[in-house]
């Protein structure tokens, strides 16, 4: 099992060489079959960064959502059209909570997707769409992957959660926190069982306290810190975070083999 971060920037990122942060995961099977992909999270720049990959919108099996900002929905529009039109209707499965499944398709996706030639659509016409239950989680290629819902904007009108995942490779585990809160509290157990953390990472002056940022992070007990890739940063001059205890920065293209 492959990892792949077809970028690593924030929603607002705009460095040349970086795009948001949405990962492939890639399954080989025994024997010469093809490799599965799943794609996690499609933001709306992901056209670029997966052609950057290699890789055209009908590569991948199935596409997860964490939630709905658009650095990672923006691009399923996209994906769902180029799939229909170009690559002979091919049909990805869509897997996300059921929570979003709505609100993904009334708030973000209906304008653009809602009517084309065959008449009235609706997300089922593009995707196989598999809802999920946090509480259970899902297997895929064999793999069994929590959902972990983490609080991503907290007001006091409302919070908005993100689905991170906590996934078992045959050899690796790995917690992937997508669009977190600092909660150390509430992520120390998972912190501690993974054997990989790969946590979104804010840079620079402004603390949003929508992401985990840099100052609170470096924070956090050493062997955390000592197996903790960053990701989903802003265009600043990255700290040393090597010498700070951290694994470092992910770079963009990066991939991580998870056995
Ligand atoms: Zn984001
Ligand atoms: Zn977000």
């Amino acid at each position: 099992m492959k990892l792949t971060f077809a970028g690593t920037g924030s929603a607002f990122c705009m460095a040349a060489e970086n795009f948001q942060s949405n990962m492939v995961l890639e399954t080989t099977p025994s024997g010469n079959e093809q490799p599965h992909r799943l794609l996690i999270d499609c933001g709306s720049d992901a056209r670029h960064s997966l052609r950057n990959l290699g890789y055209m919108p009908n590569d991948f099996d199935a596409v997860y959502i964490s939630h709905l900002h658009s650095d990672h929905i923006g691009g399923l529009e996209w994906m769902a059209l180029a799939n229909y039109f170009i690559f002979d209707g091919h049909r990805a499965k869509l897997l996300a909570v059921k929570e979003l499944l709505d609100p993904l398709w009334e708030h973000s996706l209906r304008g653009g997707l809602e009517t084309s030639d065959h008449g009235n659509s609706q997300l089922s016409s593009y995707f196989d769409v598999l809802p999920l239950v946090a509480k259970t989680g899902f297997d895929w290629q064999g793999l069994h992957f929590d959902i972990i819902p983490v609080p991503h904007i907290v007001t006091n009108e409302s919070t908005m959660f993100s689905y991170a995942l906590f996934g078992r490779g045959e050899k690796k585990s790995f917690f992937l926190t997508t669009d977190a809160i600092f909660n150390p509290d509430a992520h120390m157990s998972l912190y501690r069982k993974a054997d990989m953390i790969f946590q979104d990472c804010e840079l620079g002056p402004r603390h949003s306290g929508v992401h985990a940022h840099y100052d609170e992070l470096v924070t956090l007990p050493a062997e955390v810190k000592a197996k903790m890739w960053l990701y989903h940063y802003q265009a600043y001059d990255k700290p040393d975070a090597k010498a700070d205890g951290f694994c470092g920065f992910i770079e963009p293209g990066q991939s991580f083999d998870l056995g």
